[in-house]
């Protein structure tokens, strides 16, 4: 038993072996935790077994016995899915176990996903993260955790073995809540700064000229001084490599999406969200899989050539 009279988590049920999931289960598995994996996949079910992972057949076969859940899904409706009786998860862990979602989801669904669990007297968290597939891989995610204070404190040795940063972000559906937040900023401020390069470059600005001086004044972002939308001043940057890996645009569209979504459930209009969700919707048609950076590009086609 620990301090506050729980006991240790010792076994964890993973389910969704994806970009994030895969390497956040061997993350755990690493860490000491007995993880029993589960995708329906069979390409990423093989994967996790070639990396080393224990993998069931079925969710309920990954998620028997185990005193947590962790799901890291593509959507609202498979994690609602995954929680609802009949998906594997209810109905067959025991009572009083942990269920944390670390998917991005609508506020809403991380909602509905808490009430399902609480009616099941199960405790559960909403702990979306930040950092991609290179933060997945090397452990440090920041995790913005939603619900309540005790099931927060029982997950911390977990989370602790995925992620750096943990942060308590209030009740049932604030982790969500702070990630769409995030990445609202997080798109309109790549747009923005790959304006400021679009029209230096009409201007007759170097790139570089640009860089030295944003980075170290008002306008210094992380848009700019980690994921510079053009070559050359933050070599590691996509752009460096064709827009290669990074976020992908697809995701920015999603995350975008459910901003609006929480933002017309809440009544709050947000005029720069909705031009920066028709830019990465059309971005996505096109560029689907290119770090979100891609943009500057979009912004290009649209000046005539000087
Ligand atoms: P992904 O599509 O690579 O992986 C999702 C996995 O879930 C797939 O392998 C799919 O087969 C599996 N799955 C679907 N239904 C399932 C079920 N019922 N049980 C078990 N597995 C099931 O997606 P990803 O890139 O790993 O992202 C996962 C989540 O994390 C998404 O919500 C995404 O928005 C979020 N996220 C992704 C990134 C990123 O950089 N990729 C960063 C932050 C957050």
């Amino acid at each position: 038993m620990s301090a506050t009279g729980q006991a240790p988590v010792t076994s964890i049920a993973f389910l969704g072996l994806g970009h994030m999931g895969l390497p956040m289960a061997s993350n755990l598995a690493a860490a000491g935790f007995t993880v029993r994996a589960y995708d329906p996949v069979p390409a990423a079910a093989a994967a996790a077994r070639a990396a080393g992972l224990d993998v069931a057949g079925s969710p309920a076969d990954a998620a028997a016995e185990t005193d947590v859940v962790v799901t890291m899904l593509p959507t609202g409706r498979h994690v609602l899915d995954a929680y609802r009786p009949g998906g594997g998860i209810v109905g067959t862990v025991p009572e009083g176990a942990l269920l944390i979602d670390s998917s991005t989801i609508d506020v809403a669904d991380a909602r509905a996903a808490h009430e399902i669990a609480a009616r099941a007297g199960l405790r559960s968290l909403d702990a979306p993260v930040s950092g991609g597939t290179v933060g997945a891989t090397a452990g440090t995610l920041t995790f913005m955790v939603g619900g309540d204070a005790d099931a927060f404190e029982a997950a911390g040795p977990v989370l602790s073995g995925m992620g750096r940063r943990i942060v308590h972000c209030g009740g049932a559906g604030a982790g969500q809540a702070a990630k769409v937040c995030n990445n609202l900023i997080l798109a309109e401020s790549m747009i923005a700064v790959s304006e400021a390069f679009v029209l230096a470059e009409s201007l007759g600005l170097s790139h570089q000229a640009l860089y030295d001086v944003v980075s170290t004044s008002s306008g210094q972002c992380w848009a700019v001084t980690t994921n510079c939308p053009v070559p050359g001043p933050v070599p590691t940057s996509p752009a460096n490599r064709g827009f290669d890996g990074g976020f992908a645009t697809r995701l920015m569209a999603k995350d975008l999406r459910l901003a609006a979504s929480a933002a017309a459930a809440a009544r709050v209009d947000l005029p720069l969200g909705r031009k920066a969700l028709d830019i990465y919707d059309k971005l996505e048609a096109t560029a689907p899989d290119r770090d979100f950076s891609v943009v500057i590009d979009a912004i290009r086609e649209r000046t005539p050539a000087q």
